[in-house]
Parts: structure tokens; sequence; C-alpha cells
């Protein structure tokens, strides 16, 4: 775990990260307050999670089950909310469900109906987005681009979800070019999303896409919701996306 981040070197960022939000918003015409900022909090200590909240981080995006569990007990995200944004198993739904705001990753109807039951079993209603497979890639999660209307629907089907839009991550590799087709093809499943479920749109309102190494291309692209995670906490150490 790398070490405590300080709040001046965090705040100093924070600035930095929203000043090119807003340029990225104003230059495709579109209203700043629109697009929200995530922190992807992986690896960090509960403590760096503080600062970041009292720099003004309103929501912390955790990757790994076990890094959430033990940064709720701390409560660290006291202050914010929590997004859940990395890969989930079935069995580790009991973990999550009803202990964030959002879920971004749903990415099958096995996962969804997992959640589901949770939810019902809590009596919460859980937000949750899709996350789809943009770049086609065997190592990613993500649904499939051709199954997203067919999970939107049956995420219809499910009295204690609500679904919210999309989540994607493009591929690592992309150049900028690609990345940029990516975005767009991202957003117009937004949109056609929104007109698959004609009246049940009015809560699909979030199109998360954009990390560090592009967001205000994302943005340029349509994003509401941006999450940064280098940019705000400096490079991390490699790890394992599972677990
Ligand atoms: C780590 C992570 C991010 C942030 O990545 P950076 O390149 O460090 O900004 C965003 N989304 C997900 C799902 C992540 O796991």
């Amino acid at each position: 775990m790398p070490e405590t981040k300080s709040y001046e070197s965090i705040a100093a960022n924070v600035a930095a990260v929203r000043e090119n939000m807003r340029q990225a918003a104003e230059a495709a015409g579109r209203d700043p307050q629109d697009i929200t900022l995530v922190a992807a909090t992986k690896v960090q200590t509960s403590d760096t999670i503080r600062n970041a909240i009292r720099a003004g981080i309103t929501i912390c995006g955790e990757n790994r089950v076990q890094e959430l569990v033990a940064h709720l007990e701390d409560n660290a995200y006291e202050g914010a909310k929590v997004h859940f944004i990395g890969h989930l198993q079935t069995n580790k739904v009991k973990f999550v469900v009803g202990k964030v705001d959002m879920i971004e990753s749903i990415d099958s109807e096995h996962l969804m109906d997992a959640v589901e039951k949770q939810a019902a079993k809590l009596d919460v209603t859980q937000d949750i987005l899709l996350e789809v497979n943009i770049g086609d890639e065997a190592s990613k999660g993500g649904a499939k681009r051709s199954d997203i209307l067919a999970l939107a629907h049956h995420a219809l089907q499910c009295p204690h979800l609500r679904l919210r839009g999309i989540m994607s991550i493009p591929p690592a590799t992309a150049t900028e070019e690609e990345n940029k087709a990516f975005f767009q093809e991202t957003y117009q499943l937004f949109i056609d999303m929104r007109n698959e479920l004609g009246d049940n749109v009015s809560n699909i309102d979030c199109l998360s896409m954009g990390m560090s190494g592009d967001y205000p291309l994302a943005i340029a692209g349509g994003s509401t919701m941006v999450r940064v995670g280098t940019a705000l906490f400096g490079a991390r150490p490699p790890w394992h996306p599972q677990g």
C-alpha cells in the first residue's frame, strides 16, 4: 500500500483536474456542472481517502471488495458517496449491495439477479450502471455492446434496482483517435438505451467514462462522470486486477 498522500498535494491535484474538466466542458459547449468527478481510490489508505474528501471529493470509486470492506470499517468515506467500479463476483455481492451508492460494473444477467436478490433481502433500492466492454477485449469485464439493451430491459424487471446508465473503460492501448471512437460509440449506446427505454428513461443520466489519461477527451465525447485516480493520487504500484 502506498503511503498516505497529504491534504495539500491532493487539494492541488483536485483543483488542477477540476480546471481541466471545466475547460474540456466549455470547449465542448457543455455545462461543467453536468460532469461529476469520482476519485478512484484503489490501493490508497483510509487517511488518503479522508484527505481527498477534505479536499472536496464527493464520490470515491472503489475497485476491490476487500478494500471497500476495510475502508467502510474505518469510516474512511464519511462525508462522501461510494461507487463500486471493479469486477464483482456474485458470491461477494453481500459486501457491496446497500453499502455503496452505485454499482457501476454490472455486466451480466446473472450478476444483476444476484444484486437484485440481495437488495430485496435488505429492502433497499440499488443504483446501477451497465458496464460495456466497448473494445471487445477478451481479458476484460463488461458486457458485449450487443447485449446492453437486453440487459437494460432486464434491469427494468428488477424492482430493487434503479438503472442509471452506462460505464465503459476503453482498451488501455488505444490511441487517441481510437479512444475518441470508443467514447463516441459508448455515447451512442447511451442514447440508444435512453431511446429504447422510452417512458422509463428519467433515471438514466449517467455516462461514466474517462480516466486520468483521457478524461478531457471523454468529456468532449459526452461523459457525465469521470473516474480519476493517478491524476489525483500519483502513480500506483503495479497490481493484479483479481481479488
Ligand atoms: C483505477 C481505475 C480508474 C482510474 O484510473 P487512473 O488511470 O488511475 O485515473 C478508473 N476506473 C476504474 C474502473 C479503475 O479501476
